[in-house]
């Protein structure tokens, strides 16, 4: 690889062989680079021009926008300009493409450079590259939000989701349809098949569940067999239609067992909300909705009335 342009040593008058800054810089893993106070390439290591596909002498004279995409090539020249006529430092994030396409998620730390009489006349920059660090950033907060055994989302994540989307659905005065979804007699699936076979349970009902679903809406697990659809769609027929298919399909679930084919059942309360209530308020009414589905004979769905007797009964908001 050909060694990019020696112009440091004279920049910070350092009085060492010209080739041995270079060497130092491109021995660095890091992509280093320089530009002028126009804010053409001047000067870079070895790490940079791999970075960027192309030979330093090409490198050498090309701006920003030679580069790198403009919506990219924007926001590098947005912050050079900033930088350069504040001086000091200057740290942010970004994306880098690579030429096969590839973007990286990177963290630019740059400082401006004066010359002899004080005047910012460019900025040294170097590039760190942690779209590793951001990867995994996005795996554990996603990991955060689920839940261990079925994958749906936890408790809190659907309860945030639930009072987010009141929030807009009060603003624009719309209403929010909500199902609580309950397995019917789940205790003695585990007393008679053991705990076992009762997750795998839990686990095809919450995939039925989910598969069952349309863009928009979401579920989460709620409770130990307790799930709660958040529907996107405000319509309350609607929310019926989408409450019965779900009771039907997970009907047709069949858990293999060693004394046989095990069927499960659930039951559905259903709850709009009403103007100006609150979202603890309306879950408190589909938990109503399931009580009475599960009193009056199980595997079915009902609507909550508008007014609930045991409002009070939960406090939704404690996790
Ligand atoms: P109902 O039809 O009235 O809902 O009766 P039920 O038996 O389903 O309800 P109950 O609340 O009496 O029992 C729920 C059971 O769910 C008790 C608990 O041990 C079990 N359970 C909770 N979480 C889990 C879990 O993660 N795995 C398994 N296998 N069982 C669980
Ligand atoms: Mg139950
Ligand atoms: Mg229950």
């Amino acid at each position: 690889m050909a060694r990019c342009a020696a112009v440091w040593p004279a920049l910070f008058d350092i009085r060492l062989p010209s080739t041995l800054v270079q060497s130092v810089l491109d021995a660095l893993p890091t992509p280093v680079f320089f530009k002028d106070r126009a804010g053409r390439y001047r000067g870079c290591n070895r790490a940079f021009t791999e970075l960027m596909g192309k030979r330093p002498d090409e490198l050498l004279g090309m701006s920003v926008f030679d580069l790198s995409p403009p919506e990219l090539a924007r926001v590098y020249q947005e912050a050079d300009e900033a930088l350069m006529l504040a001086g000091g430092e200057q740290r942010y994030e970004a994306e880098v493409q690579r030429p096969n396409g590839e973007r990286l998620h990177v963290l630019f730390y740059k400082a401006a450079v004066r010359d002899e009489h004080g005047v910012v006349c460019g900025l040294v920059g170097t590039i760190l590259d942690i779209t590793e660090r951001k990867a995994l950033e996005h795996r554990l907060a996603d990991l955060a939000d689920r839940d261990a055994l079925t994958g749906l989302l936890n408790r809190r994540a659907i309860l945030a989701h639930l009072e987010g989307l009141h929030a807009d659905r009060r603003q624009a005065r719309q209403p929010l349809c909500l199902l609580m979804v309950d397995v019917d007699h789940f205790k003695s699936i585990n007393d008679r098949f053991g705990h076992a076979i009762g997750d795998e349970a839990l686990v095809r009902v919450a995939g039925c569940l989910r598969s069952n679903l349309r863009d928009g809406d979401r579920v989460g697990r709620i409770g130990g067999e307790e799930f709660l659809v958040v529907l996107g769609s405000t319509d309350l027929d609607d929310a019926r239609g989408v409450a019965e298919r779900l009771r039907q399909a997970v009907s047709q679930i069949m858990v293999e067992t060693l004394g046989g084919m095990l069927q499960l059942t659930v039951s559905v309360g259903l709850a709009s909300s009403l103007p100006d209530e609150d979202w603890a308020h309306v879950l408190g009414r589909a938990d109503e909705g399931l009580y009475a589905a599960k009193r009056t004979g199980r595997d079915r769905v009902v609507v909550a009335q508008n007014e609930g007797r045991h409002l009070l009964s939960k406090d939704w908001r404690r996790s």
